[in-house]
Order: structure tokens, then C-alpha cells, then sequence
């Protein structure tokens, strides 16, 4: 029987992840929104008989409950997805709404979305119509999972993948032969620094800040990226305040221990950081806590941005980036101009702007060798800028077939 697997989203872009796998039945993996550059845009998601989510980031989960508008169908995540997911889809929600744009559901869909997902542990077999389904750990954040459908053929959906290890977690598994990889391509033209030098990089623009009074701004994505810092950063707790839904995102994490490595040393960190909790803290942050760890990652809003403002004022000012800055997004703006700009405000940050690769996606060797382990026949690859040109390399050096959808593109496997 042949499959079908359709790009609804995620197709030669970063964001809004949708792909729908269907032979009798009609799987979608992840269903996310893409929220860089505004407005937010979601994927046509039609009909479809279950979901199976890979990991709790806006661009992966934002729209699971758009899939609740008509009817109920089941999703199948881990618990700390839907718990992570959750926060996220709610914080959206709020953020949208304010920024007046509309947002294609509502609470009850939410609701709906909770009380319809079916917990499935990593490697649980699962089923869906004649797809024997599982879960892979795929190193990138707390609970985040490739995903197999086994029809006979083996579909595996890489999602957003680490094959290198972190403070954080282990590197990605994976199954030795697949017949079909769709593969994340964030980083596919893109070979990352070493990561001890990138570390080494980090802990010397703090100590820097210490030594020169000044304060140091790390705009963070909640989930994953800002827990990984905190653990390079370990040897700094009392000076490192954290700000914005990173709080949460970081107590969620400590309390579902087992999806990293050392949760004890994570926990014991949280104890020792300071969590903005009021107004009062806020405005009085910087003269206490020259380190500040707060969303969002790619500056669309959060109190990152009220931190920015603020830092101005001393002489020694940094804003370190350490994650993926989407194009157009504020972040990426900020890095190549020095200018950072909203729908509310646009002014010039003088101070020392710089980009960290503790990147938590696999790089083009990773990539590549993720082919070479799972030896797969078709290669379609997606999430990333320039997926034409990696497939084309892909093509070149394993003589498979490799495809660059656009979103609305289906391929027959
Ligand atoms: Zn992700």
C-alpha cells in the first residue's frame, strides 16, 4: 500500500511543523504555529484521525487545538509535552490577544486538547490504523521525541533533533534502518563551532560582565535552552535572576526529573537563582543580578524586552544570544543591525551583541550522519532555511533520493 506524507507546514521554513502521514488513516506529526515574523501563522490542518506531537515548542505544538474545532481525535505526547505544551499554547494565547491578533481557537479547544492526549512513554508501542507508532528521544529538549510510523515501511520523523549531548540531556536515539527519514534541516548548510569553545565563550563574556560591573542579558527560549544555560552556568547560581516564563518552564523540568540527566544538580540550581517574581523585583533586578535569564529567545516579547531597555545604562552591556534567531525575527534584527524594533517601539542597543552556538539542534555532520545510521531510501528534509540546497547535497553524497517540499507539497513513498 502506498503512503502519502503532505508538508502542510514546516516546508522549506523553520516553524509551524505539520506534516500528515496517511494510508487508511490520517496521522499529522506536530502541529505548531510559527509566531516569527508577525502575524502568527498556522498550518491548514484538514481532517485527521490522530496526532502524535514530538516536543513542547511553540512551532511543534502551538496548534494541537485547532484540531479539536470539529469533533475530538486522540494525541499522543509524553507528560511532560503535554505539560510544557501546555504553558506554551496558554501563553500564546494571551500574547496573540494582546497584540490583537486572532487566534484560530480558543479555551475549550485547550481544554479538549488536554483531556484527549494519550500519555506514551518513549519506545511504547502505540497504534494508529495499520501504523505501529513510537517515540525516540531525540536530545533537543527535555521530552522531545522523534516519531516512527512502521506501515510495513518505516516512516521516521526525526522532528527537531540533537545527536550531540548537553549538560542537559543525552544524544538523540536512533532505529539502524528506516525506509523513509524526514529529517529537520535547521542546521544543514551549517557547520556549528565546537561546543566546549562556544561554552568557554559564554562563561568568558560573564566573567567580563562581573568584572567590569556591568550586567550581562540572556534572552532565552523557556523550554530547554534556558535550563541547558543555567547548567553551564552553574558555578554563578547567586548571580543569575531569572525572568518571564522561564520560571515555569524551569520548575516543570525540575519536577518531571527523569527526562534529564542530573536532576538533582538541576533542582539544587533552582534553589540558588532568584525568580522575578514582582514588579518591585523587576525594576530592581539589574543593581542585584548583573546575569538575567529571560524569554523570549528571539526578543518578540517577555520581559527580555523590558531588560533591554534597562541595560543601556552601564557602561559594560551585553546581550547574549544562544539559540536559533528565525529571519525577520527582533533577535536576528537586533544581532544584524543594532537596532531592535516592535510594533511598539524601535531604538538602538549599544552594547555587545553576540551569538553563541549551544545550539540544540544537530549541525550539518550531525545531520548527515543521522543519514549514515538510519540508511534510509528517501530523504525528505524540512524545518530549515535552505532545505533545497542540503537535499541537493544529500542527493550528491548517498545517491538517495532527497526532496525539498513547500508546504502544500505531498510525496509518495
Ligand atoms: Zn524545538
Amino acid at each position: 500500500m502506498s503512503i502519502n506524507i503532505e508538508i502542510l507546514g514546516s516546508g522549506s521554513e523553520v516553524g509551524r511543523s505539520s506534516i500528515v502521514v496517511s494510508g487508511k488513516k490520517r496521522v499529522v506529526m506536530d502541529c505548531g504555529v510559527k509566531i516569527q515574523p508577525e502575524p502568527p501563522k498556522y498550518p491548514p490542518v484538514e481532517k485527521v484521525d490522530a496526532a502524535i506531537i514530538s516536543h513542547a515548542h511553540l512551532d511543534h505544538v502551538g496548534a494541537v487545538p485547532m484540531l479539536f474545532r470539529k469533533g475530538k481525535i486522540p494525541v499522543y505526547m509524553n507528560d511532560i509535552t503535554l505539560e510544557l505544551g501546555t504553558m506554551l499554547v496558554k501563553d500564546s494565547m494571551k500574547v496573540a490577544r494582546k497584540e490583537g491578533f486572532t487566534v484560530p481557537f480558543d479555551k475549550s479547544h485547550v481544554n479538549r486538547m488536554v483531556k484527549n492526549t494519550k500519555i506514551v512513554r518513549y519506545n511504547e508501542k502505540f497504534r494508529i490504523g495499520e501504523f505501529n507508532c513510537s517515540l525516540w528521544h531525540s536530545g533537543h529538549i527535555p521530552g522531545s521525541s522523534s516519531i516512527m510510523l512502521d506501515a510495513g515501511k518505516k516512516i521516521f520523523y526525526t522532528a527537531d533533533i540533537q545527536t550531540r549531548p548537553s549538560h542537559l540531556l543525552n544524544p538523540c536515539q536512533l532505529p539502524d534502518k528506516v525506509d523513509t527519514l524526514i529529517l529537520e534541516s535547521t542546521y544543514g548548510m551549517k557547520v556549528q563551532a565546537l561546543r566546549a569553545k562556544e561554552e568557554k565563550r559564554l562563561v568568558d563574556a560573564v566573567e567580563e560582565t562581573l568584572s567590569n560591573d556591568g550586567v550581562a542579558l540572556m534572552p532565552v527560549f523557556a523550554v530547554g535552552r534556558a535550563q541547558e544555560v543555567m547548567l553551564v552556568l552553574k558555578d554563578y547560581m547567586n548571580k543569575i535572576a531569572l525572568d518571564g516564563m522561564v520560571k515555569l518552564a524551569s520548575e516543570i523540568v525540575a519536577q518531571y526529573g527523569s527526562y534529564i540527566k542530573a536532576p538533582k544538580e538541576f533542582r539544587n540550581i533552582l534553589k540558588k537563582v532568584k525568580f522575578i517574581r514582582t514588579n518591585e523585583d523587576r525594576a530592581g533586578a539589574l543593581k542585584k543580578y548583573p546575569i538575567i535569564i529571560a524569554s523570549a529567545g528571539m526578543l518578540g516579547g517577555g520581559p527580555a524586552v523590558h531588560y533591554l531597555r534597562e541595560i543601556q545604562s552601564f557602561g559594560d552591556a551585553k546581550v547574549l544570544f544562544t539559540g536559533f534567531l528565525v529571519e525577520e525575527s527582533p533577535g536576528r534584527n537586533l544581532i544584524e543591525t543594532k537596532i531592535f524594533e516592535n510594533d511598539e517601539e524601535r531604538f538602538h542597543v549599544s552594547g555587545d551583541l553576540q551569538q553563541l552556538e549551544l545550539s540544540a539542534h544537530a549541525d550539518r555532520n550531525g545531520l548527515l550522519d543521522i543519514i549514515r545510521k538510519t540508511r534510509p531510501e528517501k530523504v525528505i528534509c524540512v524545518h530549515g532555511d535552505k532545505c533545497a540546497e542540503f537535499a541537493k547535497d544529500i542527493e550528491e553524497e548517498f545517491k538517495v533520493q532527497a526532496y525539498a517540499p513547500k508546504n502544500g507539497e505531498s510525496i509518495r513513498v
